[in-house]
């Protein structure tokens, strides 16, 4: 097991990421030394260098992993030498482990859902489940729901061939799970009420205001979860709680993605109350 935590989070702009703060206290915590290390691609000390270059360099300095976040999820798995099953259902990895000259992609964000939505919304009918958003933290979510007992998941983004092509790739990958793409929120609320209504696009974010459908079609038989978190109560969240729905913010998807990654990186399970309370201390 890990005496230290060595790791790093590679993306652009994400100075205000609350991912280190949340890693070095949890190995404090755990009487580890912490260094978790912002690898900003936006930063002039970076410019010119290229994300083979970056996990190079960590490997070679003896990082136990890296997280990658907006826009490199993709692109790192030309990188890496093999893929966990969640991994290589989504096609996105958020998490790389170096171990034994190895590099191993991860996808914890799909976990970090599914574990958000199984302590947050315990209970929650999942019948029929409408995604709102395709795009890449909504085919994570729609994995996640795939696991987590949700029989039939209607997509909604507003860039259609998102929405039909992650329909196409859950169906091949869970066989029993049925997913469509659905092109009028109003109609579906109409015809085909779903039990719950899940967020992933970027609407509700503080540079975003807005919701991605009308909440006066929500009512106190549904749930609603966002996975937007800047704000932690987006106006979908606080509209649908004015109506009587449960409700289901972002900041679970993004503190369980972390704790994941922690266990991966140093073998030693992390504790989510510590964790989601460093998050919170922000
Ligand atoms: P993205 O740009 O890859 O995908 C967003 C998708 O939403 C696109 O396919 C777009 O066409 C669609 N869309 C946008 N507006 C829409 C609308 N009004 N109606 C229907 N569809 C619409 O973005 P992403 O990386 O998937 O991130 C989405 C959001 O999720 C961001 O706000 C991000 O901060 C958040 N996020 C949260 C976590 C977490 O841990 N809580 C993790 C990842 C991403």
């Amino acid at each position: 097991q890990a005496r230290r935590l060595l790791a790093g989070l590679v993306g652009r702009g994400i100075t205000l990421s609350r991912t280190p703060a949340m890693h070095v206290a949890e190995a404090e915590r755990q009487g580890l030394s912490g260094d978790y290390r912002l690898l900003d691609m936006d930063a002039p000390e970076n410019s010119g260098l290229t994300l083979a270059a970056v996990l190079d360099r960590a490997e070679a300095d003896g990082f136990d992993g890296l997280n990658v976040t907006y826009p490199f999820k993709i692109e790192v798995i030309d990188h890496l030498d093999a893929l966990s099953d969640n991994a290589r259902a989504v096609g996105a990895v958020n998490t790389v482990v170096f171990a034994e000259g190895r590099r191993t992609g991860h996808n914890t964000d799909l976990w970090g859902f599914a574990e958000s939505f199984r302590r947050g919304l315990p209970d929650a009918e999942t019948s029929h489940v409408l995604l709102l958003g395709a795009g890449g933290a909504g085919v994570a979510v729609a994995h996640a729901l795939a696991q987590s007992g949700v029989s039939r998941l209607s997509i909604l983004d507003s860039d259609t061939g998102r929405a039909d092509a992650l329909a196409g790739a859950l169906t091949a990958t869970h066989p029993t799970f049925r997913a469509a793409a659905v092109g009028d929120a109003a109609r579906l609320f109409d015809t085909d009420r779903p039990d719950g209504v899940v967020n992933a696009t970027p609407m509700g974010m503080a540079k975003l205001p807005g919701t991605a459908i009308d909440t006066g079609l929500l009512g106190p038989d549904q749930w609603v979860a966002d996975i937007v978190y800047f704000p932690l109560e987006t106006r979908l969240l606080a509209e649908a709680r004015d109506r009587g729905c449960r409700v289901l913010p972002g900041s679970g998807m993004a503190v369980f993605q972390a704790v994941r990654a922690f266990e991966l990186f140093t073998g030693r399970p992390a504790c989510p109350d510590e964790m989601k309370a460093t998050f919170d201390a922000f």
